[in-house]
């Protein structure tokens, strides 16, 4: 059974982001991955770009958006202001180079326990780093691994949300084409349900196809205002829904709730309630007499489900409680059941504000890496670079959700 300092599993923006900061403290990490360095990334459909742009603005103390490490710039490897997922995923490969990130490929973490909890079978006391014996044990399709920390990072990607209505194995998840080349035909006709970024990407990529397509959403993410870019369109897709040509081949309904979908003859009709907006969209209060009226959209494709994704947390799902839909994590992203396993990616959340874009979560990255460290008793003064790019953020009380400035 082979061990680590820090075992960090999955090897995408968040694993190779913390395992670069622990790194830095010279902290023996490993990275396990059960298919390659940003395998999400190299699945997302061929046309998607990055949202978030990359510009080399790093030598002014405002690191690339899209940088997991602050000295590194997206816009500088790719020479791209809005990278596709394998444009991003080979700007991940040169992070893992340059680091000589030590990333096991090909191996799926099945099980993580304490040492203490474990079996006949695993070593009660892990002895790692010269004496301790706590630690953890991993199980994995490679047999067991051993490490005094852990950090998941096992992001979002591998836990499509397939809808919660009868009728959804009917659809396509947006995350499983490769191409809406392949996906597509001039002239047909598409639903999307769910019409934030996903969603109009995807109906976009649709209508450039010469489809005619109708998203549905339970609210109205196209035209919602709010400070906070995890909860209105990027600027980027609002541009592009504004430039579109086609866009008469397009209806945008909000205030539907998708209730069940039915199919009769090849052709699939979705069914939708008209419901209440609620307090976030005031201004689209709908006629109290459309409440509960039932809208019914039949089309001869199957729908795209762009309904987001859960968070894929695996055999650790039992070591995060969730409250309210939320994740509860210390103030360090610790599991507070769990001590010594951690969080990182776009699970992470503070105080109602989630941190779900690469630049929001990035900022944690020192933030574990040094709690392991002061806990290995190593110097985390390599760190203060981190602090100095403004990618380390430690005061929480800047997550109140009135007053968001992170
Ligand atoms: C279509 C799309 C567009 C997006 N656009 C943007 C954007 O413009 N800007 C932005 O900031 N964010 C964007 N995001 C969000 C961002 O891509 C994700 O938040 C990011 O990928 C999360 O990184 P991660 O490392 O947590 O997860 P991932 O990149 O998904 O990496 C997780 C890794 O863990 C591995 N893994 C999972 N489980 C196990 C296991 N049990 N054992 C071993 N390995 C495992 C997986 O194979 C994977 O490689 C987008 C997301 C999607 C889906």
């Amino acid at each position: 059974m082979s061990g680590a300092q820090v075992v960090v599993v999955g090897a995408g923006a968040a694993g190779l982001g913390v395992a670069a900061a622990l790194s830095e403290l010279c902290i023996d990490v490993r990275l396990l991955e059960r298919d390659a360095i940003g395998a999400s990334f190299r699945a997302w459909p061929e046309e998607m770009r990055f949202i978030t742009p990359s510009f080399p603005s790093n030598g002014f103390g405002l690191p690339d958006l899209n940088a997991i490490v602050p000295g590194s710039s997206p816009a500088v490897t790719l020479d791209r202001e809005h990278p596709t997922g394998a444009d991003y995923a080979n700007y991940l490969e040169a992070v893992a180079d340059h680091y000589e990130l030590d990333v096991e490929t090909g191996v799926d973490v099945t099980d993580v326990r304490p040492a203490s909890e474990s079996t006949d079978d695993t070593p009660a006391g892990v002895v790692v780093d010269g004496g301790a014996t706590d630690g953890f044990v991993l199980e994995t399709n490679r047999g067991l691994r051993r490490a005094r920390f852990v950090v998941w990072a096992g992001g979002q990607f591998g836990a499509p949300r397939q809808g919660p209505f009868d009728g959804a194995e009917q659809c396509v998840h947006n995350s499983s084409v490769d191409s809406w080349d392949d996906y597509a035909t001039a002239g047909e006709e598409f639903v999307v349900v769910g019409g934030f970024e996903s969603g109009i990407d995807a109906a976009i990529n649709l209508l450039e196809r010469g489809c005619t397509v109708t998203v549905l959403d339970r609210g109205y993410p196209w035209a919602f205002d709010h400070p906070d870019p995890s909860e209105r369109l990027a600027p980027y897709t609002v541009e592009r829904l504004e430039t579109l040509e086609g866009a008469d081949r397009l209806s945008l309904v909000g205030g539907v709730e998708v209730e069940r979908i039915e199919s009769n003859d090849e052709r699939v009709t979705v069914v939708a309630t008209e419901r209440h907006p609620g307090d976030a969209e005031p201004r689209f209060e709908p006629d109290s007499d459309e409440i509960g009226t039932q809208r019914r959209v039949t089309v001869p494709t199957r729908p795209v489900l762009a309904t987001g994704f859960e968070p894929n947390l695996g055999p650790v799902a039992d070591r995060f409680p969730e409250t309210d839909g939320s994740i509860e994590l210390t103030e360090r992203d610790e599991s507070p059941t769990t001590p010594g396993l951690f969080l990182a990616g776009p699970d992470v959340e503070h105080r109602g504000t989630s941190f779900c874009f690469i630049y929001k979560f990035r900022t944690r990255f020192p933030v574990v890496a040094e709690t392991i460290g002061e806990r290995l008793g190593v110097d985390t003064d390599p760190l203060e670079q981190y602090r100095e790019s403004n990618v380390f953020l430690e005061d929480l009380s800047c997550c109140e959700p009135d007053d968001c400035r992170c």
